[in-house]
């Protein structure tokens, strides 16, 4: 009886310690699963603060970068690739030729495979905008050297052609402008040499051409010299209260001559209003514009000078009545060497840059500079300048003077 209930009593025992181990058992393993499940969620959110550390990195960077796969697809393009190229949806696990279709990329995917260094390469892209890019790329290989992927560092180069460009334009037009006097001086002097120099009538005639010459060409100097002193941010400008009223009749006097010889009434309609501005800059300015005028103005016309404030800004006109200038030309005027009239600009003794020294010295006094024409009905120059603090203005001096800009 007695070894029937031992056995009957180990046995639930057992089951008992069955029953406790495997609750035992099931919380031990809960408990680890908590833990495992704690330490990955730690794990992903460090993970994820760091792509984001990552991303905001490469987001910060001026340059574009995009991180390709083994099989040549996108993991990441950064904020500036996307500017750059213009685009505007997730392009991640597509290829270059699916995103961009720029078969010269993918050129340069291939090219990676095969050396181990950066390759780099010039690229014009004419999407969205016409753009000129330095592309550095390098493959990605692992410890046993197997390439798990690509990086391409893109670096914008477009400004940098631009200036280029202008320079090399700037040059050519440069030596243009320089070698049309000097080829007519050395003519006009060899066939003086050759026996012209002792008809006396002929020989007037000739040097007189060789001194418009070299008078232009000493202008054109003279006019680079400020654009390149200009250019170069050295002027240092002399501010100081003038009056325009001044200023315009100086200027107004000292341009009578040749508008006597072509009959043009020069009109002062300048109000008593004073300028924050450097004087010897500002007269180059007038005697620019009003040489032009008289220069492109008609026989018989009229030149009238006014100008009108808003009480911190002085807007100066200078209008004539001579053709004018077509609409397509109305800016381009204030470009280096660009006339409406070739022919007519050279007969006239023009350097092609007056107006551009115009708009840059405005433009360092803070001002605008423009221009409006009806074809066949004249043109008007207008700058803007500071009103000096100390101006005193007579409001109704003269009839041209208006409260407000209407620019
Ligand atoms: P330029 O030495 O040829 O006069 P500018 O820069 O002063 O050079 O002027 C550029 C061009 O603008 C001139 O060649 C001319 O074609 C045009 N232009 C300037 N002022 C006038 C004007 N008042 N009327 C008509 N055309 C003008």
């Amino acid at each position: 009886m007695l070894w029937p209930t031992l056995t009957a009593l180990v046995v639930v025992a057992a089951i008992l310690l069955q029953v406790w181990w495997s609750g035992k058992v099931r919380q031990l393993n809960a408990e680890a699963e908590r833990a495992l499940k704690k330490v990955r969620d730690e794990q992903a959110q460090l993970s994820l603060q760091q792509q984001r550390q990552q991303e905001a990195l490469f987001d910060s960077m001026a340059e574009g970068l995009l991180l390709l796969d083994e099989a040549g697809r996108v993991e990441l393009a950064n904020r500036a690739f996307h500017s750059l190229f213009g685009v505007t949806t997730d392009i991640r696990s597509r290829t270059i030729i699916e995103a961009l279709r720029l078969h010269e990329l993918s050129e340069l995917l291939d090219d990676l495979g095969k050396q181990k260094q950066v390759v780099g390469r010039e690229l014009k892209v004419s999407r969205p905008i016409e753009l000129w890019l330095q592309v550095n790329g390098s493959a990605l290989f692992d410890g046993a050297g197997h390439r798990y992927g690509s990086v391409l560092v893109f670096h914008d180069l477009t400004r940098l052609k631009q200036l280029e460009r202008t320079r090399q334009e700037f040059v050519a037009n440069v030596s243009h402008e320089l070698r049309t006097p000097l080829s007519l001086i050395k003519g006009y002097v060899e066939t003086l040499l050759e026996g012209a120099k002792n008809d006396p009538d002929v020989a007037t005639k000739f040097l007189q051409t060789i001194d418009r010459n070299a008078e232009r060409l000493r202008l054109l100097i003279e006019d680079l010299l400020t654009i390149s002193e200009m250019e170069s941010g050295r002027i240092k400008l002399d501010l100081k209260p003038v009056s325009l009223r001044g200023l315009t009749h100086k200027v107004l006097t000292d341009f009578k001559a040749p508008a006597i010889a072509k009959n043009i009434q020069l009109v002062d309609s300048m109000p008593d209003v004073t300028v924050s501005a450097d004087l010897a800059r500002l007269e180059q300015v007038f005697c620019n514009l009003v040489d032009n005028s008289i220069k492109y103005g008609r026989n018989e016309g009229t030149v009238t000078i006014s100008a009108r404030s808003n009480g911190t800004q002085v807007e100066v006109a200078i209008q004539d009545d001579g053709p004018g200038i077509p609409p397509e030309s109305l800016e381009r005027v204030f470009e280096r060497f660009y006339r409406v009239d070739k022919a007519r600009s050279r007969e006239q003794g023009g350097t092609g840059v007056g107006l551009s020294i115009v708009k840059h010295i405005v433009q360092s006094h803070g001002g605008r500079a423009w221009a409006k024409s009806e074809l066949g009905h004249g043109a008007t120059f207008y700058f803007t300048l500071p009103q000096s603090p100390n101006s005193i203005r007579v409001a109704d001096a003269t009839e041209n003077i208006a409260l407000t800009l209407q620019h």
